[in-house]
C-alpha cells in the first residue's frame, strides 16, 4: 500500500466515527451493516483494542417524514438491519435529557455507536502488515502506468511500483489520477466541520454515555467525544473546496458554524445550548452525484475504485475494502452485492436513490 503522508492522515482521522445502519436505501444499508459486523467482531477479525462504542443510534424525522421513516425501517429490518420505530416516551427512557414532543418518531438501533476514527485505521493497518501488507507512508503515486489496455502498476517520485490490480482509494485525489488514464470520476471535495464541547450535565457522563443521535428533522448529530465531552456536527452542511487538502483554510469551524451547531441539537437536547465549545475540526470529504460511493473494476483492466465516500464511508469501510479484495481475488464482490456503486451509473442516469428525509441540512441518505 502506498500512501502520500501516513496511515489516517486525511478523513479517516479527521471523521465522527459515527458507526450507524440507518440508511434511507438497501445497498448502503446492506454495506454498513457488513462493516458493523467488523466493529462487533473486532477483537476476532482484526485483533486488539476494540475503538467501538456500542451507544445504540437514535433517528428521530420531522412530522412530515414519517411515512418514509416507516417505509426505511421496514426496509432496513428486510436487509437484516436490527431497528425498531420508537414514540416519545422510549426516547426520553433512553436518553432523560432528550426533549421530545408527543407525535414524535424515531428509528432506534441498539447495535450501532461510534469507534475512535484514527484508532480503527490504525488498527487495521497494524493488522494489515501482521499479515504481510508493506506500507510505504510518505510515498505518494504520481501516476498509473498502463500497458496496452492493461494496468502495470504505479509510478512515484522515486521508482516505478509494478502491480497487476492498482485500487484507487484516495478520496478525491483519486481524480486527476484516474483522469490520466481515461477514467473520468465525477467527485467534488467540500470541507465538513466538527464541534466539541463539554458535556451538559443533564447527560451520563462516560465514553458510552449517552447515544448517537441523528436528529433528521433538525440537520444535526452527537455523540460522545472521551468521558465528558461530545461532539457535534451537523449532517450535510458542507463547505465546497477548490482543493481536498484546502479544508483547515477553507472550511474552519467558525463561531457562527459552532453556533448554529448548539442550536440545532438544542432543539432536541436543550442543554447544549450552552455548552462550552472546548475544540473543533474540520476534514475533507469526497462526495458524488448520488452521494454515495463509488466501488468497481474498471478500463484500463486491473484498476479498481473505492472513492467518493461522501462522507458516509468510515463505518462502511472494512466492509469495502473485503469487497475490494474479492474483486481482485475472485473477480466478484462476495460479501455484499455491489453493482450499485458501479462508476457507469452516472452516465446511465441510474442513481442510488432513497427516501430521503427532508429536514434541515439533509445531504445524507
Ligand atoms: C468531519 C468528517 C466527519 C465524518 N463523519 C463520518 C461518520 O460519522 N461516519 C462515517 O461513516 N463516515 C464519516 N465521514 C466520512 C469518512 O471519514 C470517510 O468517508 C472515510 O474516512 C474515507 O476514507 P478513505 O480511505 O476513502 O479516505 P481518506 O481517509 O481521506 O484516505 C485517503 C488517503 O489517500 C492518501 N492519498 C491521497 N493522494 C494520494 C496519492 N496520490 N498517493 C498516495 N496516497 C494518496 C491521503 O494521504 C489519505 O491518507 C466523515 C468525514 C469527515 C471529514
Amino acid at each position: 500500500m502506498l500512501e502520500r503522508e501516513g496511515v489516517a492522515a486525511q478523513a479517516s482521522r479527521l471523521s465522527a466515527g459515527l458507526v450507524r445502519t440507518h440508511y434511507s436505501n438497501a445497498p448502503e444499508a446492506r454495506l454498513a451493516l457488513a462493516g458493523l459486523k467488523w466493529f462487533e467482531n473486532w477483537a476476532e477479525l482484526v485483533g486488539g483494542e476494540v475503538p467501538f462504542w456500542r451507544t445504540g443510534l437514535l433517528n428521530p424525522v420531522a412530522r412530515e417524514d414519517h411515512d418514509k421513516l416507516r417505509r426505511n425501517v421496514a426496509m432496513l429490518q428486510a436487509v437484516g438491519v436490527e431497528t425498531e420505530l420508537i414514540g416519545p416516551e422510549e426516547m426520553v427512557e433512553l436518553e432523560p435529557a432528550i426533549h421530545a414532543k408527543e407525535d414524535d418518531l424515531a428509528a432506534y438501533e441498539p447495535r450501532s455507536g461510534y469507534a475512535d476514527p484514527g484508532a480503527t485505521t490504525h488498527a487495521v493497518a497494524g493488522a494489515a502488515r501482521r499479515l504481510g501488507v508493506e506500507i510505504a507512508e510518505g510515498v505518494e503515486v504520481t501516476r498509473i502506468l498502463v500497458e496496452g489496455d492493461r494496468v502495470t502498476g504505479v509510478e512515484t517520485p522515486a521508482r516505478r511500483v509494478a502491480a497487476p490490480a492498482v485500487v484507487l482509494a484516495n478520496g478525491a485525489w483519486s481524480v486527476p489520477l484516474a483522469r490520466a488514464v481515461g477514467v473520468e470520476i465525477p467527485i467534488e471535495s467540500v470541507g465538513v466541520r466538527l464541534a466539541f464541547v463539554r458535556r451538559p450535565p443533564d447527560l451520563r457522563p462516560g465514553w458510552g454515555g449517552h447515544a448517537v443521535v441523528l436528529d433528521r428533522a433538525h440537520g444535526a448529530y452527537t455523540r460522545p467525544e472521551g468521558a465528558d465531552h461530545s461532539l457535534l456536527g451537523l449532517s450535510g452542511a458542507r463547505v465546497p473546496l477548490t482543493a481536498p487538502d484546502r479544508y483547515d483554510s477553507e472550511a474552519r469551524p467558525d463561531a457562527e458554524f459552532e453556533q448554529l451547531a448548539r442550536s440545532q441539537l438544542a432543539l432536541r437536547f436543550p442543554s447544549f445550548a450552552e455548552a462550552p465549545v472546548v475544540a473543533h475540526r474540520s476534514g475533507p470529504i469526497d462526495i458524488t452525484p448520488d452521494l454515495c460511493a463509488i466501488i468497481d473494476r474498471v478500463q484500463p483492466e486491473g484498476l479498481y475504485l473505492a472513492v467518493g465516500m461522501s462522507g458516509s464511508g468510515f463505518k462502511k469501510g472494512p466492509a469495502i475494502g473485503q469487497c475490494v479484495a474479492e474483486m481482485v481475488l475472485h473477480g466478484e464482490s462476495r460479501t455484499v452485492p455491489i453493482p450499485e456503486f458501479r462508476l457507469s451509473r452516472f452516465a446511465e442516469n441510474d442513481l442510488i436513490r432513497g427516501d430521503v428525509y427532508s429536514g434541515p441540512f439533509n445531504l445524507v441518505h
